[in-house]
């Protein structure tokens, strides 16, 4: 296993691939953390050459991954635009999913953050809800705030009983776990039968994740260990019992508007304009929306939904 230097005073693991268990990869190019500018480190992503799955190797240690994640981390801070910008898509999200999130169905979101999603769950009448969130400060948020049932660690930290749960949200969180491989199996065991699987992840084989290249928000090094693609993530499901469905390609636009500050960013090294074009984010995400819509008609999305059944038998 190869090891590298690291900004955080340990090595850098390396890694075997998840997926098929090789450790013969091939590098596809190395990458600065842009987003988060947590440090000046190149980061190599890779791919299996013999199963195709892309991902970090080496990577940070588990115990080093906490750091990766600023106190003012996008997810748990958002501007009021930002704020209602998402709630109108967890709306909207709730109605399209209406068959699995309805009560009595138990439904459990795993890397829920601050329980957006699950509020809007609850909202539409379904009080049986429960959230998993390895941030301790916004699992704090959802019970405190929002009132809701959410464990502060891992999935499988949280050890929860056979068959009992019937429908599963993971959204943008697979990418960022040590094993995709090891949780799914997990969420196979928790599901009962007929129950369903909700994964959303960036799509590395899509137009955005091409035309950006290394400006695309889906790669986001040090904290996505994976990039998954419509092939990855289906024979990612076929090492569980779980029946892959259809995948849906979204129609956001939020990857282009990210695109040209990471872009801007890296060429101009200007402070204010990072500023600027970050006042201007949520605006220029819903304006490009036409740029996500041809994407989604191509079936070539930067990020994709899918839905996997837990077989009865
Ligand atoms: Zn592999």
């Amino acid at each position: 296993m190869s090891t590298g230097s690291s900004p955080y005073g340990t090595p850098l693991q390396g890694v075997a691939c998840d997926l098929c268990g090789s450790n013969r990869d091939q590098t596809l190019f190395t990458l600065r953390d842009m987003m988060q500018t947590t440090s000046d480190h190149e980061y190599r992503i890779a791919r299996c050459r013999v199963c195709d799955l892309i991902y970090l190797n080496p990577r940070p240690y588990s115990w080093d991954i906490p750091g990766l994640y600023p106190a003012e981390y996008a997810p748990f801070k958002r501007s009021a635009l930002g704020t209602l910008a998402r709630k109108w898509l967890h709306k909207r999200t709730v109605t399209e999913l209406a068959n699995l999130v309805q009560a009595p169905r138990r439904v459990l979101d795993i890397g829920c953050g601050t329980g957006e999603l699950l509020e809007q769950v609850r909202k539409s009448g379904n009080p049986n809800v429960l959230g998993i969130e390895p941030s301790i400060q916004a699992a704090r948020v959802a019970r405190e705030n929002r009132g809701l049932d959410v464990r502060t660690g891992t999935l499988e930290q949280c050890a929860l009983p056979d068959a009992s749960i019937d429908t599963v949200l993971i959204s943008h969180v697979l990418e960022h776990l040590p094993s995709p491989r090891v949780t799914l199996r997990e969420v196979d065991r928790i599901l009962r039968p007929g129950g369903a699987v909700v994964i959303w992840v960036p799509n590395a084989a899509s137009v955005p994740a091409k035309v950006l290249g290394r400006y695309w928000m889906g790669w986001d090094v040090p904290r996505h260990l994976y990039a998954f693609t419509p092939g990855s993530l289906h024979r990612l499901i076929g090492t569980t019992s779980l029946q892959p469905g259809e995948i849906l390609h979204e129609k956001h636009g939020i990857e282009w508007s990210w695109g040209l500050r990471l872009w801007a960013a890296e060429r101009f090294e200007n402070e204010q304009l990072n500023g600027a074009l970050a006042a201007l984010h949520p605006a220029m995400s819903i304006g490009s929306t036409p740029l996500g819509i041809i994407s989604s008609l191509l079936r070539s999305s930067g990020r994709i939904r899918m839905i996997a059944w837990k077989p009865f038998d």
